[in-house]
């Protein structure tokens, strides 16, 4: 069964999730908010131990192809 991590953009929270059938988790287990997206290299995903050094896309108004959110500010972390 593929588990995938996921990022909660309303709290920072990291967690992973058992993808079942292709669904995916509707909220934050953390905080319950919405804003979760998915930690993928398609999403422009910076290793944590690569320097302690994220990328932030806040800056740029596209959307994320690797995750549901609008915006894919949390997707560096
Ligand atoms: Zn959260």
């Amino acid at each position: 069964m593929p588990i995938y991590e996921y990022h909660c953009n309303e709290c920072g929270h990291n967690f992973e999730y058992l993808v079942l059938g292709g669904s995916r988790p509707d909220q934050c287990p953390a905080c319950e908010a919405g804003e979760v997206c998915r930690l993928m290299s398609t999403c422009g995903f910076v290793s944590k131990g690569s320097g302690g050094q994220t990328v932030s896309a806040s800056a740029s108004s596209t959307s994320c192809t690797g995750c549901s959110a609008s915006s894919c500010a949390g997707c560096g972390h």
